[in-house]
């Protein structure tokens, strides 16, 4: 009577959702400070002043009908051109208004190109540890199949070999996420060119583009210098942002997908990104919010708030014996647990009222996710639970 994967996505929880609530009855229970909850990636940081007073100000100055009006469907023109001119400020480039479709945030702008890619029998690839909704988003939101490369769990970077076995002439696209969630990896310039050239010669092979996603809601979110733009080094690259984290909007759900002429047949990629956001019902992005995120220019939240924790973080978990790659982006740090098995670690956590992500859902087992965009305090009295549990392992000859 209903349909079956429908009841079954909508039944089952994320395990990062399942952990929230579980924190949030503990809090209950315990106290909100005796939870040390680092499942959600929430951003930590207040939006900057300006977005308040952007908005006090439009709700002063203009047209309510217009502030809260349909917009066009792939967003007012005026922002979208607000939104080439700073991509062509910082990036050299030179996009107008007519090669962006603002969306309800990242989500909805992977959701707008798998769907506006995807043909019958087409595959697209994930490199993990990847963000576990592609899954939904590719399988039964565009009907496609998702193939996942594995990880190399000691960079994080690509692993080529393992990237180049999923390639076949059913793939239509690789989606990438750098700076990674969960591993915090940014992609260098070396790994961006090799995964052009492969892709180039992949396209040559079987006779079609393969497709670059690049999923960028944390391209800001960086610690030593801008993440290499990846329509600078392959042409069929179709850009997902948002300005969830790096204006720490994620309720209001502003986001955008970028076609850059580059792209082959490019007003028909940018027509089918259109058609699928249609076919979705998406109408169009939230009005006020398309007018806030037009006046952004460049400006982000503060970074370094996250970079203050990411190293309290680090330095408190190597002291501890845990390994991992220290994050060069976003506010997640995903290290290797003792013992091998991150769903075990992370439900002994559990009892600890410690709450971090295993690294199965990601698919890298053995590691777990810990969202640092927490206050510093509550990783400051984490650090004593995550020498505790190391010891334990230690003390079973696990670690
Ligand atoms: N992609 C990745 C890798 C994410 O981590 C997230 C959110 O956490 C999203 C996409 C979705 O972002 P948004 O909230 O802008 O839809």
């Amino acid at each position: 009577m209903y349909a079956q994967d429908m009841v079954m996505l909508g039944s089952q929880r994320s395990v990062i959702r399942e952990l929230f609530e579980y924190g949030n009855q503990r809090a209950a229970q315990v106290g909100r400070e005796n939870v040390f909850d680092f499942s959600l990636g929430n951003p930590s940081v207040p939006s900057p002043g300006w977005v308040n007073e952007s908005i006090r100000q439009l709700l002063d100055t203009q047209s309510s009908l217009q502030l809260h009006g349909y917009t066009s469907a792939p967003g007012d023109l005026t922002a979208r051109q607000a939104v080439a001119a700073d991509l062509n400020r910082r990036f050299g480039t030179n996009y107008t208004g007519a090669e962006l479709y603002l969306t309800a945030g990242a989500a909805a702008a992977l959701c707008a190109c798998f769907r506006a890619l995807a043909e019958p029998g087409d595959e697209f690839v994930a490199i993990a540890p990847y963000f576990p909704e592609y899954r939904c988003f590719v399988e039964q939101g565009a009907g496609a199949k998702l193939r996942v490369a594995e990880a190399d769990t000691e960079t994080f970077q690509i692993n080529f070999e393992s990237l180049a076995g999923c390639l076949n002439p059913h793939t239509k696209a690789v989606i990438v996420n750098s700076p990674n969630n969960p591993s915090g990896a940014v992609y260098t310039a070396e790994t961006v060119q090799k995964l052009a050239d492969m892709l180039r010669s992949a396209s040559e092979e079987y006779g079609h583009p393969i497709y670059l996603i690049s999923d960028e809601p944390y391209r800001e979110i960086v610690y030593d210098g801008p993440a290499p733009f990846l329509p600078a080094y392959y042409d069929n690259t179709l850009v997902c942002y948002s300005w969830s984290k790096s204006l720490s909007l994620p309720g209001e759900r502003i986001g955008y997908v970028l076609v850059p002429p580059q792209v082959t047949d490019a007003q028909l990629a940018y027509a089918a990104v259109c058609g699928a956001g249609r076919s979705l019902g998406y109408v169009n992005a939230p009005s006020l919010f398309q007018r806030v995120v037009a006046l952004a220019n460049g400006r982000v939240g503060d970074i370094d708030a996250y970079r203050r924790n990411r190293d309290l973080l680090c330095q408190g978990l190597a002291d501890a014996g845990y390994k991992f790659a220290l994050p060069q982006g976003a506010f997640y740090l995903f290290p290797a647990v003792p013992g091998g098995d991150g769903e075990a670690f992370s439900r002994r956590a559990m009892e600890l009222d410690l709450l971090v992500v295993p690294g199965e859902g990601f698919g890298c087992p053995g590691h777990v996710r810990i969202s640092y965009c927490v206050a510093e305090d509550t990783i400051r009295r984490a650090l004593p639970l995550f020498a505790k549990l190391m010891e334990e392992y230690k003390a079973q000859g696990l670690a």
